[in-house]
């Protein structure tokens, strides 16, 4: 069964919401850099996690997937809470479409009445806490695996255009969180890792060279060392 396919409601969107006039010029723009954003890490400390959510089955399912990462980032704890007033705000609210999160501090920059981070509702368990690893992902700060300056993707563009694109997810974004390369200064670039979280699922044909996106339903080794450099003490150099 797939976990994320064009045919699901449940594509991950991230930023349309990152678009909202609430998301100064400066951060917009940055958003198409780094697997890693060092400029949006978090300080060291506690960061409270409010949970506005359906029922007490998605709950767990995404303190489960936040307890994942949070094996790995020893700069940071994370205090999980009811309703709507934290750092982080995830919402499975139906008015509002799309799995997103806004990429890492970057939440700080957000209506502290607005969600940070949305999942769309589903009965599928396993998908539900699949988007939930990927989104945390990016409230950490990473970004996507498959837009890695060093990827071994050969796209074909055409191809990811009729695989991805709909009403829901429009070629702008396509381009923007499939087919881009990231770039820029603030940078903690660690090697390209095809079973990342952070990696879209895809079928072979998307690739002019066979390469498919398998679907990652648990942090790899790689997302494990990208994510424990980033919030380390001894290597970030925060306190
Ligand atoms: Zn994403």
């Amino acid at each position: 069964m797939s976990l994320i396919t064009p045919l699901s409601p449940n594509i991950p969107i991230h930023h349309p919401a990152r678009l909202s006039d609430n998301t100064p010029p400066e951060r917009a723009a940055r958003k198409k850099r780094g697997v890693a954003d060092i400029s949006a890490r978090w300080p060291a400390g506690i960061i409270t996690v409010a949970l506005d959510l359906k029922d007490k089955k998605s709950k767990a399912l995404v303190v489960d997937a936040l307890k994942e990462w949070a094996h790995h980032t020893p700069d940071l704890r994370f205090e999980v809470v009811d309703g709507k007033q934290g750092d982080i705000r995830v919402s499975d609210d139906e008015n509002i479409k799309g799995n997103w999160s806004d990429i890492g501090t970057d939440a700080l920059w957000r209506d502290k009445n607005e969600p940070t981070l949305h999942l769309d509702r589903t009965e599928n368990s396993k998908l539900f806490r699949a988007n939930a690893l990927h989104e945390f992902g990016h409230a950490l700060g990473l970004l996507h695996e498959h837009q890695h300056p060093q990827n071994t993707l050969q796209w074909n563009k055409q191809a990811v255009h009729d695989y991805f694109v709909s009403d829901a997810y429009p070629e702008e974004i396509v381009q923007r969180q499939v087919l881009d390369p990231v770039s820029g200064p603030n940078l903690q670039i660690t090697p390209y890792d095809p079973k990342s979280v952070m990696h879209y699922a895809f079928p072979a044909q998307l690739t002019e060279n066979g390469h498919t996106g398998s679907e990652n339903i648990s942090l790899s080794k790689g997302d494990q060392e990208a994510i424990r450099r980033l919030y380390t003490p001894q290597i970030t150099g925060a306190n």
